[in-house]
């Protein structure tokens, strides 16, 4: 069944993180930033696994001097091309990041009505999709499986 959430693992270290990103920057000619440390900060204090690019600007808010959306939205995909945030289309524009560092592999069950986001992980379901690639004489490097629906709670209030 349906895990709602994986918390982040615990042993995760901001060090590490921070190691990894600053030597992808270097490669890009491009500087560990006081605003893209604490970007990096933010997402992993963030209490939701799954966030969009404005959830990440509103972690700013309150925070003087300001950091700019554009320049969340730019450190976004410099960490996605990094390997450390992965970015998953769920929807029509609706594009949701989650921190890939440290965390297992898992799919997506996505509600069309509210929105949320439940992480599955099924052994059968990888095995099956491993063996349909190689049916296919395919060699699968990664997946991600998005199963779009109604979730419980919205089923039960009606919400369709
Ligand atoms: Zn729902
Ligand atoms: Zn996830």
């Amino acid at each position: 069944m349906a895990r709602s959430s994986i918390r982040k693992s615990p042993t995760l270290d901001i060090d590490g993180l921070l190691d990894k990103f600053e030597s992808f920057l270097q490669k890009k000619t491009l500087k560990l930033t006081s605003q893209r440390r604490q970007i990096l900060e933010k997402i992993l204090e963030m209490d939701k696994t799954h966030f969009t690019a404005d959830d990440l600007v509103d972690q700013f808010r309150d925070q003087r001097p300001r950091v700019s959306k554009a320049t969340v939205y730019r450190s976004l995909s410099v960490m996605v091309e990094a390997g450390i945030v992965e970015e998953h289309q769920f929807g029509d524009s609706h594009k949701v990041y989650e921190l890939s560092e440290g965390r297992q592999h898992h799919d997506h069950l996505i509600c069309t009505a509210c929105s949320k986001i439940f992480e599955f992980f099924n052994a059968d379901m990888e095995k099956l999709q491993d063996k349909v690639a190689a049916s296919h004489g395919f060699h699968a490097t990664h997946h991600s499986q998005k199963i779009f629906g109604i979730c419980a709670d919205c089923w039960a209030k009606g919400n369709r």
